[in-house]
Protein backbone atom coordinates (compact mmCIF):
# COMPACT_ATOMS: atom_id res chain seq x y z
CA UNK A 1 0.00 0.00 0.00
CA UNK A 2 1.07 3.25 -0.91
CA UNK A 3 2.61 5.72 1.83
CA UNK A 4 -0.45 7.96 3.51
CA UNK A 5 0.66 10.71 6.70
CA UNK A 6 -2.74 10.19 7.07
CA UNK A 7 -5.50 7.75 8.51
CA UNK A 8 -7.27 6.44 5.62
CA UNK A 9 -11.45 5.83 6.15
CA UNK A 10 -10.94 2.34 4.19
CA UNK A 11 -9.35 0.67 1.77
CA UNK A 12 -10.74 2.77 -1.43
CA UNK A 13 -8.11 5.33 -0.02
CA UNK A 14 -5.43 3.04 -0.52
CA UNK A 15 -6.34 2.71 -4.19
CA UNK A 16 -3.83 4.44 -6.99
CA UNK A 17 -0.79 6.03 -5.55
CA UNK A 18 1.31 3.79 -6.73
CA UNK A 19 4.90 4.55 -7.60
CA UNK A 20 6.90 5.00 -10.43
CA UNK A 21 10.25 3.28 -10.52
CA UNK A 22 13.62 3.52 -12.30
CA UNK A 23 14.32 -0.03 -14.14
CA UNK A 24 18.02 0.70 -14.27
CA UNK A 25 19.43 -2.65 -14.10
CA UNK A 26 17.43 -3.78 -17.41
CA UNK A 27 18.18 -0.80 -19.32
CA UNK A 28 21.79 -1.23 -18.79
CA UNK A 29 21.35 -4.57 -19.92
CA UNK A 30 19.57 -3.07 -23.23
CA UNK A 31 21.96 -0.64 -23.50
CA UNK A 32 19.39 2.52 -23.30
CA UNK A 33 20.36 5.97 -22.71
CA UNK A 34 16.51 6.92 -21.75
CA UNK A 35 15.33 6.13 -18.42
CA UNK A 36 13.05 3.57 -18.63
CA UNK A 37 10.50 3.87 -15.58
CA UNK A 38 8.10 1.45 -14.84
CA UNK A 39 4.49 2.53 -12.70
CA UNK A 40 3.93 -0.58 -10.22
CA UNK A 41 -0.41 -0.80 -10.15
CA UNK A 42 -0.01 -3.90 -7.72
CA UNK A 43 0.62 -1.72 -4.93
CA UNK A 44 -2.89 -0.55 -5.09
CA UNK A 45 -5.37 -2.04 -2.63
CA UNK A 46 -6.96 -4.55 -4.85
CA UNK A 47 -3.82 -5.51 -6.52
CA UNK A 48 -4.51 -3.80 -9.85
CA UNK A 49 -4.54 -0.69 -12.34
CA UNK A 50 -8.44 -1.47 -12.23
CA UNK A 51 -9.00 -0.84 -8.94
CA UNK A 52 -9.16 2.96 -9.67
CA UNK A 53 -12.04 2.38 -12.16
CA UNK A 54 -13.65 0.76 -10.26
CA UNK A 55 -13.73 3.35 -7.43
CA UNK A 56 -14.65 5.80 -9.46
CA UNK A 57 -17.19 4.13 -11.49
CA UNK A 58 -19.35 3.05 -8.44
CA UNK A 59 -18.57 6.38 -6.59
CA UNK A 60 -20.20 8.13 -9.36
CA UNK A 61 -22.83 5.95 -10.12
CA UNK A 62 -23.92 6.38 -6.21
CA UNK A 63 -23.80 10.36 -7.25
CA UNK A 64 -26.35 10.07 -10.25
CA UNK A 65 -28.48 7.60 -7.67
CA UNK A 66 -28.09 4.47 -9.93
CA UNK A 67 -26.75 2.54 -7.19
CA UNK A 68 -29.20 2.04 -4.48
CA UNK A 69 -27.91 0.95 -1.28
CA UNK A 70 -29.37 -2.49 0.26
CA UNK A 71 -30.69 -3.08 -3.46
CA UNK A 72 -28.88 -2.84 -6.41
CA UNK A 73 -27.08 -6.04 -7.74
CA UNK A 74 -23.40 -4.88 -9.20
CA UNK A 75 -23.17 -7.38 -12.58
CA UNK A 76 -20.35 -6.75 -14.13
CA UNK A 77 -18.20 -9.23 -17.24
CA UNK A 78 -14.20 -8.66 -17.00
CA UNK A 79 -11.12 -10.20 -16.70
CA UNK A 80 -10.92 -10.28 -13.37
CA UNK A 81 -9.04 -7.34 -12.41
CA UNK A 82 -11.94 -4.71 -12.19
CA UNK A 83 -14.36 -7.42 -10.66
CA UNK A 84 -11.75 -7.55 -7.63
CA UNK A 85 -11.78 -3.54 -7.53
CA UNK A 86 -15.81 -3.59 -7.52
CA UNK A 87 -15.98 -6.12 -4.95
CA UNK A 88 -13.30 -4.28 -2.80
CA UNK A 89 -15.67 -1.16 -3.48
CA UNK A 90 -18.91 -2.83 -3.03
CA UNK A 91 -17.81 -4.05 0.10
CA UNK A 92 -16.62 -0.81 1.86
CA UNK A 93 -19.55 0.91 0.60
CA UNK A 94 -22.03 -0.64 3.42
CA UNK A 95 -24.26 2.17 4.04
CA UNK A 96 -25.35 2.00 7.55
CA UNK A 97 -29.11 2.91 7.22
CA UNK A 98 -31.39 0.91 10.24
CA UNK A 99 -34.19 0.73 7.54
CA UNK A 100 -32.22 -1.36 4.75
CA UNK A 101 -31.98 -4.71 5.74
CA UNK A 102 -29.16 -5.52 3.23
CA UNK A 103 -27.43 -2.04 3.35
CA UNK A 104 -24.62 -2.44 0.84
CA UNK A 105 -24.11 -3.94 -2.88
CA UNK A 106 -24.15 -7.46 -3.54
CA UNK A 107 -21.85 -8.26 -6.42
CA UNK A 108 -21.60 -11.05 -9.46
CA UNK A 109 -18.46 -10.94 -11.86
CA UNK A 110 -18.97 -12.75 -14.88
CA UNK A 111 -15.55 -14.08 -16.33
CA UNK A 112 -14.07 -16.21 -18.97
CA UNK A 113 -12.65 -19.16 -18.34
CA UNK A 114 -9.17 -18.55 -19.11
CA UNK A 115 -8.45 -16.20 -16.51
CA UNK A 116 -7.11 -17.47 -13.24
CA UNK A 117 -8.49 -19.09 -10.50
CA UNK A 118 -6.15 -16.68 -8.28
CA UNK A 119 -8.80 -13.80 -9.06
CA UNK A 120 -12.10 -15.83 -8.53
CA UNK A 121 -10.92 -16.96 -5.18
CA UNK A 122 -9.86 -13.09 -4.58
CA UNK A 123 -13.88 -12.30 -5.88
CA UNK A 124 -14.72 -14.86 -3.18
CA UNK A 125 -13.18 -14.07 -0.89
CA UNK A 126 -14.54 -10.44 -1.23
CA UNK A 127 -17.94 -11.58 -1.06
CA UNK A 128 -18.62 -11.82 -4.50
CA UNK A 129 -20.37 -13.50 -6.97
CA UNK A 130 -18.54 -15.43 -9.94
CA UNK A 131 -20.03 -17.24 -13.24
CA UNK A 132 -17.13 -18.53 -15.39
CA UNK A 133 -18.23 -18.11 -19.35
CA UNK A 134 -16.50 -20.16 -22.44
CA UNK A 135 -13.34 -17.84 -23.33
CA UNK A 136 -13.77 -18.71 -27.00
CA UNK A 137 -17.16 -17.18 -26.81
CA UNK A 138 -17.46 -14.22 -29.03
CA UNK A 139 -17.88 -11.16 -27.24
CA UNK A 140 -21.43 -10.42 -28.59
CA UNK A 141 -22.63 -13.85 -28.34
CA UNK A 142 -25.33 -14.50 -25.65
CA UNK A 143 -22.59 -16.95 -23.67
CA UNK A 144 -19.67 -14.91 -23.86
CA UNK A 145 -18.83 -13.20 -20.36
CA UNK A 146 -20.77 -10.13 -21.55
CA UNK A 147 -23.49 -11.76 -22.92
CA UNK A 148 -24.04 -13.55 -19.76
CA UNK A 149 -23.70 -10.24 -17.27
CA UNK A 150 -26.41 -8.66 -19.58
CA UNK A 151 -28.94 -11.70 -19.15
CA UNK A 152 -28.43 -11.27 -15.60
CA UNK A 153 -29.09 -7.99 -15.67
CA UNK A 154 -32.43 -8.45 -17.48
CA UNK A 155 -33.11 -11.42 -14.91
CA UNK A 156 -31.71 -9.84 -11.40
CA UNK A 157 -34.30 -7.33 -9.59
CA UNK A 158 -31.85 -4.20 -9.11
CA UNK A 159 -28.97 -5.52 -11.49
CA UNK A 160 -26.77 -2.92 -12.93
CA UNK A 161 -23.63 -3.15 -15.50
CA UNK A 162 -21.35 -0.02 -14.90
CA UNK A 163 -20.31 -1.26 -18.01
CA UNK A 164 -16.29 -0.75 -17.98
CA UNK A 165 -16.45 -1.02 -21.85
CA UNK A 166 -18.61 1.89 -22.78
CA UNK A 167 -18.58 3.86 -19.26
CA UNK A 168 -16.54 7.68 -20.04
CA UNK A 169 -15.45 6.77 -15.66
CA UNK A 170 -13.35 4.16 -17.03
CA UNK A 171 -11.02 6.60 -19.27
CA UNK A 172 -11.51 8.97 -17.05
CA UNK A 173 -10.22 7.47 -13.92
CA UNK A 174 -6.90 7.31 -15.90
CA UNK A 175 -6.95 10.76 -16.97
CA UNK A 176 -7.57 11.95 -13.33
CA UNK A 177 -5.28 9.88 -11.50
CA UNK A 178 -3.10 7.31 -13.04
CA UNK A 179 -1.38 10.07 -15.63
CA UNK A 180 -0.94 13.14 -13.10
CA UNK A 181 0.71 10.81 -10.61
CA UNK A 182 3.25 9.92 -13.43
CA UNK A 183 3.25 13.70 -15.05
CA UNK A 184 4.30 14.64 -10.89
CA UNK A 185 6.43 11.81 -10.13
CA UNK A 186 8.45 12.57 -13.30
CA UNK A 187 8.52 16.69 -13.00
CA UNK A 188 9.02 16.37 -8.87
CA UNK A 189 12.60 14.32 -10.15
CA UNK A 190 15.20 16.92 -10.94
CA UNK A 191 17.79 15.81 -13.43
CA UNK A 192 21.06 15.39 -12.08
CA UNK A 193 24.96 14.43 -13.60
CA UNK A 194 24.18 10.95 -12.36
CA UNK A 195 20.77 10.54 -13.19
CA UNK A 196 19.43 13.06 -16.18
CA UNK A 197 16.02 13.64 -16.65
CA UNK A 198 14.46 15.64 -19.59
CA UNK A 199 12.17 16.83 -16.55
CA UNK A 200 8.99 15.25 -18.90
CA UNK A 201 7.19 11.91 -20.30
CA UNK A 202 8.45 11.29 -23.46
CA UNK A 203 6.75 8.05 -23.89
CA UNK A 204 4.21 6.24 -22.07
CA UNK A 205 3.84 2.39 -22.71
CA UNK A 206 0.84 0.38 -21.64
CA UNK A 207 -0.82 -2.46 -22.43
CA UNK A 208 -4.73 -2.19 -23.72
CA UNK A 209 -7.60 -4.44 -23.00
CA UNK A 210 -10.90 -2.06 -22.47
CA UNK A 211 -8.54 0.54 -23.60
CA UNK A 212 -9.25 3.00 -20.38
CA UNK A 213 -5.83 2.98 -19.35
CA UNK A 214 -4.20 4.10 -22.29
CA UNK A 215 -7.00 6.38 -23.86
CA UNK A 216 -7.07 8.18 -20.38
CA UNK A 217 -3.29 8.44 -20.33
CA UNK A 218 -2.39 9.86 -23.58
CA UNK A 219 -5.30 12.65 -22.22
CA UNK A 220 -3.95 13.39 -19.04
CA UNK A 221 -0.10 13.48 -20.74
CA UNK A 222 -1.01 15.23 -23.78
CA UNK A 223 -2.73 17.86 -23.13
CA UNK A 224 -1.95 18.18 -19.55
CA UNK A 225 1.85 18.12 -19.90
CA UNK A 226 3.62 17.36 -22.73
CA UNK A 227 1.76 17.24 -26.60
CA UNK A 228 5.16 15.64 -28.22
CA UNK A 229 4.81 12.43 -26.14
CA UNK A 230 4.48 9.26 -27.97
CA UNK A 231 1.73 7.17 -26.79
CA UNK A 232 2.44 3.30 -27.65
CA UNK A 233 -0.53 0.73 -27.33
CA UNK A 234 0.72 -3.07 -26.61
CA UNK A 235 -2.10 -5.75 -27.84
CA UNK A 236 -1.23 -9.65 -27.60
CA UNK A 237 -1.07 -11.20 -30.90
CA UNK A 238 -4.23 -12.60 -31.73
CA UNK A 239 -6.18 -9.48 -30.43
CA UNK A 240 -7.79 -6.90 -32.99
CA UNK A 241 -6.72 -3.59 -31.04
CA UNK A 242 -4.25 -2.65 -33.04
CA UNK A 243 -3.62 -0.03 -35.77
CA UNK A 244 -2.86 -0.49 -38.88
CA UNK A 245 -5.08 -3.25 -39.27
CA UNK A 246 -2.64 -5.21 -41.22
CA UNK A 247 -0.13 -6.00 -37.67
CA UNK A 248 -3.59 -7.74 -36.73
CA UNK A 249 -4.20 -10.32 -39.93
CA UNK A 250 -0.82 -12.78 -39.62
CA UNK A 251 -1.71 -14.22 -35.98
CA UNK A 252 -5.61 -13.47 -36.90
CA UNK A 253 -8.10 -15.75 -34.39
CA UNK A 254 -4.54 -17.17 -32.27
CA UNK A 255 -5.33 -17.82 -28.56
CA UNK A 256 -3.10 -15.92 -25.44
CA UNK A 257 -2.84 -16.98 -22.31
CA UNK A 258 -1.75 -13.19 -20.92
CA UNK A 259 -4.94 -11.98 -19.30
CA UNK A 260 -6.27 -8.64 -19.15
CA UNK A 261 -5.36 -7.30 -22.90
CA UNK A 262 -6.28 -8.04 -26.22
CA UNK A 263 -9.91 -8.39 -27.40
CA UNK A 264 -12.18 -9.19 -30.37
CA UNK A 265 -13.93 -6.04 -31.01
CA UNK A 266 -12.90 -2.28 -30.09
CA UNK A 267 -14.76 -0.99 -27.25
CA UNK A 268 -16.09 2.26 -27.00
CA UNK A 269 -13.76 3.85 -24.04
CA UNK A 270 -10.75 2.79 -26.49
CA UNK A 271 -10.13 6.30 -28.66
CA UNK A 272 -7.62 4.78 -30.85
CA UNK A 273 -6.85 7.49 -32.43
CA UNK A 274 -4.75 8.69 -28.46
CA UNK A 275 -2.47 6.13 -29.41
CA UNK A 276 0.63 7.11 -31.80
CA UNK A 277 1.67 3.49 -32.12
CA UNK A 278 1.27 -0.40 -31.55
CA UNK A 279 2.94 -3.16 -30.97
CA UNK A 280 2.02 -6.82 -30.96
CA UNK A 281 3.29 -9.15 -28.39
CA UNK A 282 3.51 -12.70 -27.52
CA UNK A 283 3.13 -14.67 -24.94
CA UNK A 284 6.75 -15.76 -24.81
CA UNK A 285 8.46 -12.53 -24.75
CA UNK A 286 5.65 -11.49 -21.99
CA UNK A 287 6.98 -14.07 -19.76
CA UNK A 288 10.65 -13.80 -20.49
CA UNK A 289 10.32 -10.27 -19.59
CA UNK A 290 7.81 -10.85 -16.42
CA UNK A 291 11.03 -12.89 -15.41
CA UNK A 292 13.54 -10.31 -16.03
CA UNK A 293 11.42 -7.99 -14.10
CA UNK A 294 11.96 -10.12 -10.91
CA UNK A 295 15.18 -11.24 -11.86
CA UNK A 296 16.61 -7.62 -12.50
CA UNK A 297 14.23 -5.36 -10.53
CA UNK A 298 12.82 -7.30 -7.76
CA UNK A 299 8.74 -6.80 -9.07
CA UNK A 300 6.55 -9.26 -8.61
CA UNK A 301 4.26 -8.29 -11.30
CA UNK A 302 1.95 -10.12 -13.59
CA UNK A 303 1.86 -11.43 -16.92
CA UNK A 304 0.16 -8.05 -18.67
CA UNK A 305 3.47 -5.79 -17.25
CA UNK A 306 5.76 -8.60 -19.15
CA UNK A 307 3.72 -7.54 -22.40
CA UNK A 308 4.00 -3.68 -21.59
CA UNK A 309 7.76 -4.33 -20.87
CA UNK A 310 8.85 -6.70 -23.97
CA UNK A 311 6.58 -4.52 -26.47
CA UNK A 312 8.40 -1.15 -25.15
CA UNK A 313 11.89 -2.45 -25.72
CA UNK A 314 10.67 -3.78 -29.48
CA UNK A 315 9.65 -0.37 -29.87
CA UNK A 316 13.14 1.36 -28.50
CA UNK A 317 15.02 -1.42 -30.98
CA UNK A 318 12.70 -0.95 -34.22
CA UNK A 319 10.61 1.78 -34.45
CA UNK A 320 12.97 4.93 -36.12
CA UNK A 321 11.19 7.19 -32.82
CA UNK A 322 11.99 4.60 -30.48
CA UNK A 323 15.88 4.13 -31.85
CA UNK A 324 16.48 8.33 -30.98
CA UNK A 325 14.35 8.10 -27.84
CA UNK A 326 16.88 4.87 -26.84
CA UNK A 327 19.53 6.81 -27.42
CA UNK A 328 18.47 10.36 -25.69
CA UNK A 329 20.26 10.70 -22.32
CA UNK A 330 17.25 11.78 -19.91
CA UNK A 331 14.42 11.05 -22.05
CA UNK A 332 11.94 9.30 -19.71
CA UNK A 333 10.00 6.26 -21.14
CA UNK A 334 7.48 5.18 -18.45
CA UNK A 335 6.10 1.24 -18.95
CA UNK A 336 2.76 0.91 -17.42
CA UNK A 337 3.06 -2.70 -15.30
CA UNK A 338 -1.22 -3.60 -14.70
CA UNK A 339 -0.81 -5.73 -11.78
CA UNK A 340 0.98 -8.20 -9.95
CA UNK A 341 1.79 -12.40 -10.00
CA UNK A 342 -0.23 -13.23 -7.30
CA UNK A 343 -3.07 -12.96 -9.88
CA UNK A 344 -1.31 -15.99 -11.37
CA UNK A 345 0.56 -18.16 -8.97
CA UNK A 346 -0.92 -21.11 -9.84
CA UNK A 347 -0.64 -20.79 -14.11
CA UNK A 348 1.53 -23.37 -15.40
CA UNK A 349 3.78 -20.21 -16.93
CA UNK A 350 4.70 -18.72 -14.01
CA UNK A 351 5.42 -22.06 -12.21
CA UNK A 352 7.79 -23.19 -15.13
CA UNK A 353 9.71 -19.63 -14.69
CA UNK A 354 9.88 -19.83 -10.98
CA UNK A 355 9.89 -23.57 -9.89
CA UNK A 356 11.96 -25.07 -13.15
CA UNK A 357 14.54 -22.18 -13.42
CA UNK A 358 18.30 -23.32 -14.00
CA UNK A 359 19.58 -24.86 -11.13
CA UNK A 360 21.43 -22.03 -8.87
CA UNK A 361 25.07 -22.42 -8.41
CA UNK A 362 23.95 -22.80 -4.64
CA UNK A 363 22.06 -25.72 -4.83
CA UNK A 364 24.95 -28.00 -4.88
CA UNK A 365 26.47 -26.58 -1.64
CA UNK A 366 23.49 -26.84 0.06
CA UNK A 367 22.99 -30.29 -1.01
CA UNK A 368 26.48 -31.31 -0.18
CA UNK A 369 26.29 -29.84 3.39
CA UNK A 370 23.04 -31.37 4.25
CA UNK A 371 24.12 -34.57 3.14
CA UNK A 372 23.60 -37.11 5.86
CA UNK A 373 27.16 -37.60 7.43
N1 LIG B 1 -3.52 -5.79 -17.61
C1 LIG B 1 -4.35 -6.42 -16.77
C2 LIG B 1 -3.81 -7.50 -15.88
C3 LIG B 1 -5.72 -6.07 -16.74
O1 LIG B 1 -6.56 -6.71 -15.89
C4 LIG B 1 -6.21 -5.07 -17.59
C5 LIG B 1 -7.67 -4.74 -17.60
N2 LIG B 1 -8.43 -5.52 -18.49
C6 LIG B 1 -5.30 -4.45 -18.47
C7 LIG B 1 -3.96 -4.83 -18.43
C8 LIG B 1 -5.73 -3.42 -19.50
O2 LIG B 1 -6.31 -2.27 -18.95
P1 LIG B 1 -7.46 -1.49 -19.73
O3 LIG B 1 -8.72 -2.28 -19.57
O4 LIG B 1 -7.53 -0.18 -19.05
O5 LIG B 1 -7.07 -1.38 -21.15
Amino acid sequence: MPFSPHVLDNALGAVGNTPLIRLDRIAREEGLQCNLLGKLEYTSAGGSVKDRIAKRMVEEAEKDGKLIPGYSVVIEPTSGNTGIGLALACAVKVKRTPSLPNKGYSVIITMPNKMSLEKEAALRALGAEVVRTPTEAAWDSPESHIGVAKKLQQEIPGGIVLDQYANANNPLAHEYTTGPEIIEAVTATPSTAEKPSSGKVDVVVAGAGTGGTITGLSRAIKQKHNNGCIVVGIDPKGSILAQPEALNTADAGAMYVVEGIGYDFVPDVLSRAHVDRWVKTSDDDAFAAVRKLMRKEGLLVGGSSGSALSGALRWVNEDEDGRRIARTKGANVVVLLPDGIRNYMSKPWFLEMALEAEPSPLAGQIARILKPQ
